[in-house]
């Protein structure tokens, strides 16, 4: 492995964080006690002042008043908003690819596939505004019609992580708006600089096609602001993403309000390699799917379940592969694995790799630091850890490129290993044969809400529901009918007929 070893001042990712702000039409915002930081040096990137609770009040209200009136935009009209914003991020794609790479250090090309997917989501909602769909079903009563018709639910607060920064956001925010809903998008205080471009990105799509530019609200902060959110009945919706920790705390506390709650959580995703898989094509996914992005996504791949007869040959190539992956400046071409995203993701990392080797775990590969540009930046070679079991430390998950390897002999033992997790976002099996593929995907198989063939655990499109069961929390978005849960259905029975027939042929009188 090389190690990129260059690593610019912080002082010159700042200037590029302000220009790029700039050229993304943002104001600089006033320096306060909130520390941004870019984990490529560690170094502070910038500050700013939290919401102040009266603040995150006057947003909510703003949302709230500019919801009354953008519910009765006709659906089609109200895609104009999202149709502009997807134009404006395929003009500034390389910009608000850059400042991502500078605020949570992913490497060039997922910053920008990340605003890629944000493009794509945009095209998805314009066309979903035309196709909010409500059934009609027969009535059992002469003379009358039933059907259902979808209305806008209201104000959905989004609470985003820090690893998906702005794609996440998107997700949520462009089906909220085609639905009538308005937004208060509440991001990770780690990230706020590209909440802060979005935001500003967004208004001026508003602005440019003449709706009111309160439908979309910003406030920083860090945990009370997010509580804020959660606890104000006015706020229809609480779209969640981040940790388990995080989903324990805010489901119960809208549920007590009675509010709807969507809950994207942790995930602990696993593949399964079977002895007819094709080899190389299973490592490739493993690699890309375990390393990249340096393990910091939801889907990253944390357990290889590899049958005995191919474990050897799989991990002598999935360890060649890993030799080769550049660690480094994410901004560097040809890095692969840029860095985690502070000091307690590397602690974490350090400390999941000790549990597993007192539970009898060994190290095959890396874990150490490759690269250091000051006291805040971690940069590690992935590492992989062969387990003899799935012991606790391996049921948790650990935000950081660790791969566990545990090895099988039958399918059902397999399957038993893969969902013996609490959590349940994305899965996999990599085979050769349709009868272990169509297994892993039956009522009996993978208990995820992504279930792959012969294809990793990370990176989805748009167009399916994203989510998963179990702790990851149950919430659909991104595609497919996952705009149901940003509208409220209600049934109409209209009676057309002089008579007044009751259900189940009652006689009333
Ligand atoms: P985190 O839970 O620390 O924070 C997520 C967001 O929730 C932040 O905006 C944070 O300020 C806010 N928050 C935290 N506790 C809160 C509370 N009690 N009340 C209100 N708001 C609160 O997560 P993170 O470290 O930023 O992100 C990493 C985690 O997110 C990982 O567990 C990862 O798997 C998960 N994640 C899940 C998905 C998904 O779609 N399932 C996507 C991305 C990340």
């Amino acid at each position: 492995m090389t190690p990129a070893l260059t690593a610019p001042a912080t002082s010159e990712l700042r200037s590029r964080a302000e220009h790029l702000l700039a050229a993304l039409g943002a104001t600089r915002p006033e320096p306060g006690p909130l520390t941004v930081r870019t984990p490529i040096t560690g170094g502070e990137l910038a500050s700013l002042r939290p919401s102040s609770s009266a603040a995150i009040d006057d947003a909510i209200t703003k949302a709230s008043n500019a919801f009354q009136s953008w519910r009765t935009v006709p659906a089609p009209q109200r895609a104009a908003v999202v149709r502009r914003l997807g134009q404006l991020l395929t003009e500034h794609i390389g910009e608000l690819g850059e400042l991502v790479t500078l605020e949570a250090g992913k490497i060039g090309a997922e910053a920008r596939g990340e605003v890629q997917e944000m493009i794509d989501i945009c095209e998805f909602a314009v066309g979903l505004s035309r196709q909010l769909y409500g059934r009609t079903m027969p009535s059992e009563r002469p003379g009358h019609r039933l059907m259902e018709t979808w209305h806008p639910l209201g104000v959905v607060g989004v609470l985003s992580a820090f690893n998906f920064p702005v794609a996440v956001w998107s997700w949520n925010t462009a089906i909220a708006l085609v639905c009538g809903d308005t937004v208060v998008w509440k991001p990770s205080e780690t990230t706020p600089l590209t909440a802060l471009a979005c935001h500003t990105l967004l208004r001026r799509a508003a602005v440019e096609v003449g709706a009111d530019p309160d439908i979309h609200q910003l406030v920083q902060g860090a945990v009370e602001v997010g509580e804020q959110l959660v606890d104000d009945e006015r706020v229809a919706l609480v779209s969640a993403t981040g940790s388990v920790r995080m989903g324990r705390a805010v489901g119960p506390r809208v549920a007590a309000r009675f509010g709807r709650c969507l809950l994207e959580l942790g995930g602990n995703n696993a593949a399964v390699v079977t002895p007819s898989a094709d080899l190389e094509l299973a490592t490739r996914g493993v690699v890309f799917a375990a390393a990249g992005t340096a393990g910091q996504r939801c889907t990253s791949l944390r357990r290889l379940i590899a049958h005995a007869d191919v474990v050897g040959p799989l991990l002598n190539r999935i360890e060649k592969a890993y030799h080769q992956l550049r660690v480094g400046n994410p901004l560097d071409d040809g890095v692969l694995v840029g860095p985690l995203i502070n000091q307690r993701a590397y602690r974490s990392m350090q400390d999941a790799i000790a549990r597993a080797v007192d539970d009898g775990g060994e190290l095959l590969c890396g874990a150490e630091r490759v690269m250091v540009t000051g006291e805040n930046s971690h940069y590690v070679r992935p590492a992989i850890v062969r387990m003899p079991a799935q012991t606790a430390v391996v049921r948790e998950e650990t935000f950081a490129p660790i791969l566990y390897v545990l090895t099988y002999h039958d399918l059902d033992s397999a399957i038993a290993l893969h969902n013996g997790v609490p959590q349940g976002l994305s899965s996999a099996i990599f085979t050769g044969d349709q009868r272990e593929a169509e297994r892993f995907l039956a009522a009996d198989g993978s208990d995820c809400g992504i279930a792959n063939v012969n294809i990793g655990t990370s990176g989805a499109e748009i167009g399916g529901a994203f989510g998963g069961e179990k702790h990851t929390g149950g919430g659909r978005e991104s595609g497919s009918d996952s705009w149901k849960t940003y509208m409220r259905r209600a049934t109409n029975t209209v009676n057309y007929s002089p008579d007044l027939p009751l259900a189940q042929g009652i006689q009333f009188g």
